[in-house]
């Protein structure tokens, strides 16, 4: 067996891999070691900031901040401000400007840019899958498409993107919160029967645990859902879809055809769930008729968002490679127009005819100019107050904030629920 395996069991590297610097690009190691020869080592502002979104999205929900000031905070002599973690953004905003001796911090480039753009991918799929749910439970059922390794921050950013709860042990611990399940189909399969399967799981889980039977195992679904709520009554909370693809036709009639049959029979409360496969359209789709969805793939295989992080000042003189404007800049906000406006919320009503009526493609519902207009790119060293927002003629708010002064966090970070609030006031959820 080589050595690594016989040192570490999976290929992962841990906080102190990071924190070194070992899971940075080698050419960091060798600008660092060239600058140390030629004692270069200047003042730097860089800057962190998206050119543009994949799947033509137009605008994004920023996390891994606090992965990143857990990066830097220790690294002397290093001012970082940003965005707080959870805003929504949009692309060519800067969200983040780390001031420092280059050779301080100039070698975590790839930690923070990993950092960012895998996290704020997730988050910003998890938000478009909320928004698409409308007032709808959506969980993270995602944890096995993604290295184990990663499953706390995979969870983690789509909680705080306003999805509403994750099913790993891991997971929820990292966001305090209970993990939720259903039951596997190994567990029918098993019993033989999903009937039998249920009444062990009801016999043997503690009576907290919320009671979800998967239906889809063995018989037609509807036959199932009636013979569970027969059995059970009212105890079951809900019933789970998760029919496969080659057996489900139209999904959401077969949905429709259970309702029904459950409603007159009197099972009004108990509740649809529905997983599998399920994307933002199909999601979109099953709001009305389904009451929670497990969502995997669409959100923890997400597409990353490619950050760049660029240098544009060096000692106090803007300077910028082709094709990127210099000067530390942040972005001011008239967060009047952004909450008052329910923008995110009133955007996709709008189009919820057209979501029921065939596959449009969604991907592009909220036009990046609105959060352009919303918001306005200065010069760091200005400030807000001295602008006005163009549209309510209100002053702008500093959206920015300074975390870490001279290498020490100097702010206290938001809790878990709090940032997930602040996306969900954003959204207008
Ligand atoms: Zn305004």
């Amino acid at each position: 067996m080589q050595k690594e395996v016989q040192n570490n069991l999976f290929y992962i590297a841990n906080s102190d891999d990071i924190k070194n610097g070992r899971t940075s690009d080698i050419y960091f190691r060798r600008t660092f070691q060239i600058l140390k020869k030629k004692n270069k080592n200047p003042l730097v502002k860089a800057e962190v900031f998206l050119k543009s979104f994949p799947n033509n999205y137009s605008w994004g929900v920023l996390s891994g901040i606090h992965e990143t000031l857990n990066l830097l905070n220790g690294v002397k002599g290093v001012n970082v401000s940003c965005m707080p973690e959870g805003t929504i953004f949009t692309e060519e905003e800067p969200v983040m400007v780390i001031e420092g001796r280059y050779l301080d911090f100039g070698l975590f480039e790839t930690a923070i840019l990993g950092f960012l753009c895998h996290s704020s991918g997730i988050s910003t799929k998890a938000a478009r899958c909320k928004l698409a749910a409308k007032n709808k439970l959506i969980f993270n059922f995602g944890a096995r498409r993604v290295h184990p390794a990663i499953t706390p921050m995979v969870e983690r950013a789509a909680y705080i993107a306003g999805l509403d709860g994750v099913s790993t042990i891991k997971g929820a611990e990292t966001i305090f919160e209970e993990p939720v399940g259903t039951m596997p189909h190994a567990l029918i399969l098993i019993f033989g029967d999903t009937l039998d399967a249920a009444q062990a799981f009801n016999e043997t889980i503690d009576k907290n645990v919320k009671r979800i039977v998967l239906i889809d195992t063995f018989n037609d679904e509807k036959t199932e859902a009636i013979r569970i709520c027969q059995h059970f009554s009212n105890s079951i909370y809900a019933l789970r879809l998760d029919t496969p693809g080659s057996r489900r036709g139209n999904f959401k009639k077969i949905l429709e055809e259970i309702r029904w049959e459950l409603d007159i029979r009197g099972f009004k409360d108990v509740k649809l769930m529905a997983s599998g496969g399920l994307d933002e359209q199909d999601i979109a789709n099953l709001s009305d008729i389904v009451d929670a969805f497990g969502v995997g793939t669409s959100i923890s295989g997400a597409r990353v968002l490619d950050f760049s992080m660029d240098i544009v000042e060096i000692n106090g003189k803007p300077i910028a490679k082709r094709g990127k404007k210099s000067g530390a800049k942040k972005v001011i906000r008239c967060n009047k127009c952004l909450l008052e406006s329910k923008f995110f919320s009133s955007s996709l009503s709008k189009l919820d005819n057209k979501y029921n009526n065939d596959n449009i493609n969604i991907k592009n519902f909220i036009p990046n100019s609105f959060l352009l207009n919303i918001d306005k790119i200065i010069l760091e060293n200005d400030s807000a107050s001295f602008y006005n927002c163009k549209n309510c003629g209100k002053p702008y708010s500093e959206l920015f904030e300074r975390y870490i002064e001279d290498g020490r966090l100097v702010k206290n970070l938001p809790s878990v629920g709090e940032i997930r609030n602040y996306v969900l006031n954003q959204l207008s959820i």
